[in-house]
């Protein structure tokens, strides 16, 4: 038998969703209710994606089917399709598996044309009406299936209501309406070169045709990437038989949510129109009234109303967003779905349902969207406001929250300038460690290059800082301090604001508001903690990253990268003289400076962390991070080493390397100048030790050697360490446990994980580095040519992002299988970036990690994603 493309209503339920999109499997679920919905039937993903393996056409198997279900719907209403007699008008609508803004949402009225106008003014007596839909449909169809742009046509119906003198569309005569018709028929014919489309079949397929196309429009490629939807998901279409909103003072049209989607609160709220077709009520033509009127105007019908809402709540035990028309007196729901609401209302919801007995803890877990807890953290633009501003560039979504401020150029400028009370941007080429205290006195931070694990990225994620990067159309003159984009000069004058949450960037000031994190936060919060056995660690550098990390509810550091301690102001000097040290005396002089200031930054993260455990990973610098630039700072430096400049720069030329990142970094350093190793052992072992004796702790340091891929790399490292920290606590007397192990962040410790468990206490996956080294591109300029891999399809997603979990991924299950064959206790955890991106997280959930580790902010994110997984794939006994 040949494969099923179309489906009616009453073929389907709500668990057939991949097949019929959530709108379509919702209008089948209404059906088995019993729920009054216009008939209809929906074609299904499937076809949507063969019509992309057929070179974007719907064959005529396909076509088939649909007339045949059309005939079986004229027979359902009684109605003809194009008929001379009781014409059939359909609407026709997007549906994905899950609901996407950025497609093609819905057309009314089709199969109106020059004849079945007539027929219908006739039948309902209502030439005004019959033409008001025809004017409407023409420009939806024009608009959304043959892209011409809708607002020539509101133009021209503007014009006509000046001529006519009115000020309201319901003020148009039919008289004048059957003009406009005309009008609008011209108008599409002078654009497209033929005329609007007579046979009701062309337009059906034609309007099939537009919602399949648009699955692959910019903006939804966009809104999937961010979503993490595959584009193999498919759009279904459903087509509906339609009832009028427009008929008279009898009909109208509403949008309804079962509770408050702004605030969460627990009654209906719902807006109609009367005397309207729903695009009227979403356009904001005329102002909507409180669904409670309706109670005045038609008590039966608002009674039914009520009680349909609440069969659906109930049914779903979700808020619903829903739809209606009534006509003449009738009411009908178009459709239902989990509605959209804000974090804080989705949080009230969650609670509200399981206190009120109509939902389980499990079940309202599943019900926030991990990346909504993001919002309840970081400061969101007015939504007012943010309408009225045009996005002038996009970058990568780096660092989540809103922020607005006057263009820096540098780093200098921007502290100088926060500090005289200004509210800056910094906006560079692509950040460096010198920038930091730039980048903390900034609102935010905008990039031309770099990806998701950038510098800047990275490190604003640790503040909570907002950061757009990569937004690689503009041109920026650091010299001239201008911003360039699209020929438009930008200056420090010039207010910009940036969207760290979509990496959209806006000119001008758009009003930014704080978050408010209610008592519901912590219930829900404290719900997901019981459930989920994956552990969350943090990623901080600081003892004020910890402690904020610790609020938000890390159980432990995952990963404390030390070459970030030496950022901040007066530390970079003496971690440049250790790099450019060419003697291993000059080495040890400079990591003399270094231990003290080491040893306070554990100690101060060990108090922050109050016993909780801590790793702590040892020096890791791709060196161009690190080395001087500019000519006055290697000039400083020369001076300070006792060196002329010119010799400073032929070891600076010396240390350049073609690749850094796959340079001179990581354990490579400890085994070419096994100083460095023994200073940080020591820092890490008298810190432990002094912050035992003084608060009575027994802390178990855990050493992290990075970029291991071969255990004699390894063994070597740690032979370092254990013969320093063995010394330390012999000549203290004193007691302490730690344990020695390692990052896996390159291909070939995957491979050879089981020799390498053997000399480590624990694996932490450092999944930046395995997927750069596994894909075999730079984690610091993908950014420039994925963006053509998504455009291209190539990819779906961002690796750096979100765990590619068929090539990336199986070397992690690979490790994690290799390495518990020989260690069966040994511990396993996550510090790369994905440890915060809730699809990785339920990844390494499903392959038993202990933990993950991500930057604070992201903490509460990995919590609610670690439940999730949790209640899809119980591990708990
Ligand atoms: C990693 O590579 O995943 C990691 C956590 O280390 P870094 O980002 O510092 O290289
Ligand atoms: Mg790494």
């Amino acid at each position: 038998m040949s494969k099923k493309y179309v489906y009616l209503f009453n073929e389907g339920d709500a668990s057939m969703k991949n097949l019929l999109g959530g709108k379509g499997a919702n209008l089948a679920e209404m059906t088995n209710l019993g729920i009054p919905i216009p008939k209809g039937f929906t074609v299904t993903t499937e076809a949507c994606n063969k019509y992309y393996d057929d070179n974007k056409v719907i064959t005529n198997d396909v076509i088939e089917e649909i007339h045949f279900k059309i005939k079986t719907l004229e027979e359902l209403t009684q109605k003809t399709f194009g008929g001379e007699v009781n014409p059939m008008l359909v609407s026709v609508r997007s549906g994905a598996r899950a609901s996407m803004p950025g497609m093609m949402d819905t057309i009314l009225n089709l199969g109106l044309n020059d004849k079945t106008v007539v027929v219908l003014a006739k039948e309902t007596n209502n030439e005004r009406f019959a033409y008001d839909s025809y004017r409407r449909f023409i420009m939806m169809f024009a608009d959304v299936v043959m892209d011409i742009n809708k607002k020539d046509f509101e133009k021209i119906l503007e014009e006509m209501k000046e001529v006519k003198g009115v000020h309201l569309d319901t003020e148009l005569s039919a008289e004048d309406l059957k003009e406009l018709v005309v009008k609008f028929k011209d108008y599409y014919k002078s654009v497209k070169g033929e005329e609007f489309p007579q046979d009701v079949n062309v337009q059906l397929i034609e309007a099939i045709t537009a919602v399949f196309r648009s699955w692959d429009n910019p903006r939804a490629n966009v809104y999937r990437r961010m979503n993490d939807i595959p584009s193999s998901w498919g759009t279904a279409v459903n087509v509906q038989e339609m009832v009028f909103g427009n008929k008279g003072d009898t009909s109208g049209s509403g949008v309804a949510f079962s509770r408050n989607p702004a605030t969460g609160e627990n009654k209906i709220f719902a807006e109609y129109l009367m005397n309207a077709q729903g695009e009227d009520v979403v356009a904001g033509i005329r102002t909507p009234s409180p669904i409670e009127k309706l109670a005045e105007q038609m008590p039966e019908t608002y009674n039914e109303f009520i009680s349909i809402v609440n069969t659906l709540e109930n049914h779903y035990r979700d808020m619903q967003d829903m739809e209606f028309t009534i006509e003449e007196g009738k009411l009908f729901f178009l459709q239902t779905r989990n509605g959209k609401r804000t974090a804080q209302a989705a949080l009230r919801i969650a609670v509200e349902m399981v206190r009120d007995g109509l939902t389980t803890k499990e079940r309202a877990i599943l019900m926030l969207d991990p990346k909504q807890i993001d919002t309840l953290l970081h400061p969101a633009f007015d939504q007012e406001e943010m309408k009225l501003h045009e996005v002038l560039t996009s970058g990568l979504p780096a660092s989540p929250g809103a922020a607005t401020g006057k263009i820096a150029f540098t780093a200098l400028e921007a502290k100088e300038r926060h500090e005289a009370g200004e509210n800056v941007i910094l906006v560079r080429q692509e950040t460096s460690p010198e920038d930091i205290e730039g980048m903390i006195a900034a609102e935010g931070i905008l990039t031309v290059r770099g990806g998701m694990t950038s510098h800047a990225a990275v490190v604003a994620r640790g503040m909570g800082a907002c950061c757009v990067a990569g937004a690689g159309e503009l041109k920026v003159d650091e010299t001239k301090r201008t911003m360039t984009l699209n020929g438009k000069v930008y200056s420090s004058e010039d207010y910009i604001s940036l969207d760290g949450s979509t990496g959209n960037v806006y000119e001008g000031k758009i009003k930014t508001v704080e978050p408010e994190i209610s008592g519901h936060f912590s219930t829900y919060m404290e719900w997901a903690d019981e459930i989920r056995s994956l552990k969350v660690r943090t990623n901080a550098d600081t003892p004020n990253d910890a402690e904020q990390a610790v609020k938000f509810g890390a159980e432990g550091i995952g990963l404390t990268r030390t070459e970030h301690m030496f950022f901040a102001e007066g530390r970079i000097f003496p971690m440049r003289q250790m790099i450019v040290a060419r003697t291993e005396e000059a080495r040890r002089t400079a990591l003399d400076k270094l231990l003290p200031m080491q040893k306070g930054d554990f100690k101060g993260i060990y108090k922050a962390m109050a016993g909780r455990p801590v790793t702590i990973r040892f020096l890791d610098p791709p060196l161009h991070e690190f080395l001087p630039t500019h000519a006055s700072e290697i000039e400083e430096l020369a001076k300070e080493l006792k060196m002329t400049v010119e010799e400073l720069n032929n070891v600076i030329s010396d240390l350049h390397e073609f690749n850094p990142m796959m340079g001179h970094r990581g354990c490579r350093l400890a085994v070419s100048y096994p100083e460095i190793a023994e200073m940080q052992t020591r820092a890490v072992v008298e810190a432990a030790i002094e912050v035992n004796e003084e608060m009575g702790w027994t802390i178990i340091p855990e050493i992290m050697i990075p970029l291991v891929g071969e255990i004699n790399e390894l063994k070597y490292v740690k032979n370092i360490v254990t013969k320093t920290a063995d010394a330390i606590i012999k000549d203290k007397g004193a007691k302490l446990e730690y344990h020695v192990g390692t990052m896996i962040e390159i291909p070939r410790a995957c491979v050879t994980a089981d020799e390498i468990a053997t000399e480590a206490d624990f694996f932490s996956f450092g999944t930046n580095d395995l997927t750069q080294m596994t894909f075999g591109f730079s984690r610091d300029d993908a950014g420039t040519f994925l963006k053509h891999y998504y455009a291209k399809k190539v990819y779906d997603f961002d690796p750096f992002a979100k765990l590619d979990q068929e090539g990336v991924g199986q070397l992690v299950k690979m490790a994690v299988e290799k390495g518990r064959s020989v260690k069966p206790g040994l511990k396993l955890g996550v510090c790369g970036e994905h440890g915060g991106d809730p699809s990785s997280v339920e990844f390494f959930h499903n392959a038993g990690l202990d933990y993950v580790s991500c930057s604070p902010y992201r903490v509460p994110v990995a919590r609610l994603a670690a439940a999730q997984a949790e209640v899809r794939n119980p591990r708990k006994k």
